[in-house]
């Protein structure tokens, strides 16, 4: 950077941020975005990557484009910037028209600096189309890990947010993320096309958090837990647990034992969850019993205690989760309670996605009926109970076909549309229109179905009936919800594909798709193994998990459970089970599975049920809630895969 922009930034930083300094890393990724390259930034979380894109957007001509999964929790940040004078504006599903359009009138006209949008976006043609014709200064990712398919949480749209940004002319990028593996690193920066030098890491070393790893039985952990928090000195705390139903147990237990413990899960109510979030962000001595739904977007600075009471899904989650302890720097002590029975469990979190081979034919043989060229449109949600599927499987499938270059996608659209007149009466809706109009309307009305409240139509079916355009009923509702005279409401989602080619061989394609989803499920289940590998280092454990995120320390840390110890850790052996004969009846089994050919047929879609994974087929059909699924939950799906066959 030369002196006058180094000093540009330098000023902006302190006029319109506020902060007199640069924190690590944040200087190195402004220089190299403002010199015109695309850079990384690998920080923890609460180390300030936002400022790396807002502050870049103020010096570059043309618009900061952000895009991330959790716009949602954007809100202040894009609220703050507002309030500094920056012209900031966010895109989501929760949108209305009116604001779209308003959004779209900045970006034309060039006033928008940071424009910030959920990955689904890009799919849009309208909105690809302005920012076409829009000068994208920078294109910001967040959450960038979600890119890499060996990433903790890989978003099937965020795949294609390489390409977007290449056709959509982005000068540079800027990915982001708190954490990343070396070859996660190496797979954004391959898909970005970012030089080595301008990944900046930032260290994942934190002196002040000790790190305890306690081998515990599943029968003694809750009363170690207790034992913990009375004995060391009170203090802003998160207990981690796996299962909702854990989080509520455990809560009343310490509360039972007159500790200040409150649950939090996702299942619980959103005003629940703020208050219970309030109650422990007000207090420097709260305990609250969470599952990870909580944490994401808490900035605490306090928080003394993080304590796992299960075992993490892998090293990311946890060093995540520890991650919020001691944000101010005192010492904090996280401790995890080890043992075996939670293993299988948590591995039976990666056997739910992956595809029987027979799923995926299906599947491709219903899209590539189709000739080249052709146009159609799918409904996930009616795939997935077709074939089998989940939901973000079939994403990934078709994900995987577009990046192959045997599809388009393009524009989603509702195929449902319902409304009610908010008088109570259409007539009196009509009434406000001039005749022409109210006689369309009155038509319109007419081609849905109407219920005891609700009124419903296909946009496409109406226009057929009507023989007008698809877009001017779909107008003509969003307008007579904008001026107050009905409520409207969308379902239905439907994917829009274009055929761009054939493949030579469906059978190798099938192949290669199952290969690909096998190793994925490998590489998930290997996530728990490595976190039993650093319970059980024989070596300091703080250096061995830094080492996971590709930093390097020689000296031992001295605050972990091997340094202060000395000796590796031995987990207890599982609590010993009985043969899967004695608790399944295999001709109950067989009869299910005879009586549900869909949804059992096959040996992986049994083993799946036995080990209480949900499937679309088994949730429609209601099988869920019969005796025998989730019988074998404690067990390796890989044994239990291996009794079904
Ligand atoms: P991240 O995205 O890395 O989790 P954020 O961008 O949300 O972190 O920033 C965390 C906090 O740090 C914010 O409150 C932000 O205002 C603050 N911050 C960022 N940069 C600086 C800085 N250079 N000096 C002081 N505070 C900063
Ligand atoms: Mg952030």
């Amino acid at each position: 950077m030369t002196m006058n922009t180094s000093s540009n930034a330098r000023t902006l930083l302190l006029e319109r941020f506020g902060f007199p300094d640069f924190r690590p890393g944040q200087e190195q990724v402004v220089e190299a975005l403002i010199a015109g390259r695309s850079a990384l930034a690998v920080f923890p979380t609460g180390a300030g990557k936002s400022l790396c894109y807002q502050l870049p957007a103020l010096l570059l001509d043309g618009v900061t484009v952000v895009v991330s999964p959790l716009i949602a929790l954007m809100k202040d940040q894009i609220d703050a910037l507002v309030s500094r004078g920056i012209d900031a504006a966010r895109l989501d599903s929760s949108i209305g028209a009116d604001e779209v359009r308003n959004v779209s009138d900045r970006l034309a006209a060039g006033s928008l600096k940071l424009l910030y949008v959920a990955p689904e976006r890009f799919n849009n043609e309208r909105f690809l189309d302005q920012l076409e014709r829009t000068k994208i200064s920078l294109f910001a990712v967040d959450e960038a890990h979600c890119i890499s398919e060996w990433g903790h949480n890989f978003r099937p749209d965020y795949l294609k947010l390489a390409a977007r940004a290449h056709e959509l002319g982005a000068e540079r990028v800027l990915a982001l993320t708190a954490t990343a593996t070396p070859a996660v690193v190496a797979d954004i920066c391959a898909g970005f096309g970012i030089a080595e030098a301008d990944s900046i890491v930032t260290g994942f070393y934190r002196p002040n958090l000790t790190l305890l790893t306690t081998p515990a039985s599943a029968s003694e952990r809750e009363q170690v837990l207790i034992d913990r928090l009375r004995e060391r000195p009170a203090g802003s705390t998160i207990v981690y647990v796996t299962l909702q139903r854990t989080a509520l147990r455990v809560a009343s237990l310490l509360a039972a034992a007159g500790l200040p413990a409150r649950p939090y899960h996702a299942g619980m109510s959103p005003e629940d969850r703020v208050a219970t979030q309030e109650w422990w962000m007000a207090s420097g001595t709260n305990v609250v019993v969470a599952t990870i739904a909580f944490g994401m977007g808490i900035d605490k600075a306090d928080v003394r205690y993080v304590y796992h009471l299960n075992l993490p899904k892998g090293l990311e989650s946890y060093s995540q989760e520890i991650g919020r302890a001691g944000r101010d720097g005192a010492p904090s002590i996280c401790e995890l309670f080890a043992c075996n029975d939670d293993v299988p469990a948590l591995e039976n979190f990666s056997y739910g996605d992956t595809p029987t081979r027979e799923a995926i034919g299906g599947l491709l043989d219903d899209v590539f009926a189709r000739e080249e060229g052709a146009q159609f449109a799918v409904s996930e949600y009616e795939l997935s109970g077709q074939f089998d599927v989940r939901p973000l499987v079939l994403k990934t499938v078709f994900t995987y076909l577009e990046l192959d270059g045997f599809l388009r996608q393009g524009t989603p659209f509702y195929a449902g549309y319902s409304f009610r007149p908010v008088s109570g009466s259409f007539e009196e809706v009509v009434a406000a229109f001039d005749v022409d109009r109210a006689d369309f309307l009155r038509r319109l009305f007419a081609s849905g179905k109407t219920g005891r409240v609700w009124t419903g139509l296909d946009p496409e079916e109406s226009a057929r009936v009507l023989g007008e355009e698809r877009s001017r009923i779909v107008a003509a509702l969003g307008h007579l919800e904008r001026r107050g005279l009905i409520e409207l409401r969308v379902a239905d989602a439907r994917q829009r594909y274009t055929i761009l080619a054939r493949p030579d061989s469906t059978v190798e394609l099938i192949d290669r798709l199952v290969e690909r989803f096998a190793l994925r499920e490998q590489a998930e289940a290997r996530r728990i193994q490595q976190v039993i590998a650093l319970v059980t280092n024989d070596g300091c454990q703080v250096n061995a998990l830094v080492a996971y995120f590709g930093e390097q320390r020689g000296e031992p840390c001295r605050h972990c459970t091997f340094c202060l110890g000395g000796v590796a850790q031995q987990l207890p052996l599982g609590t010993p089970l009985p043969a899967l004969d004695e608790v399944v009846d295999r001709s109950l089994l067989q009869e299910l599975a005879a009586a549900q050919p869909d949804a059992l047929g096959l040996p992986r879609q049994r083993a799946r049920f036995l080990c209480g994974i949900t499937s679309p087929a088994t949730s429609r059909a209601k099988l869920t809630r019969g005796g025998l699924f989730g019988a074998l939950a404690d067990r390796h799906f890989a044994d239990v895969l291996a009794w079904c066959e």
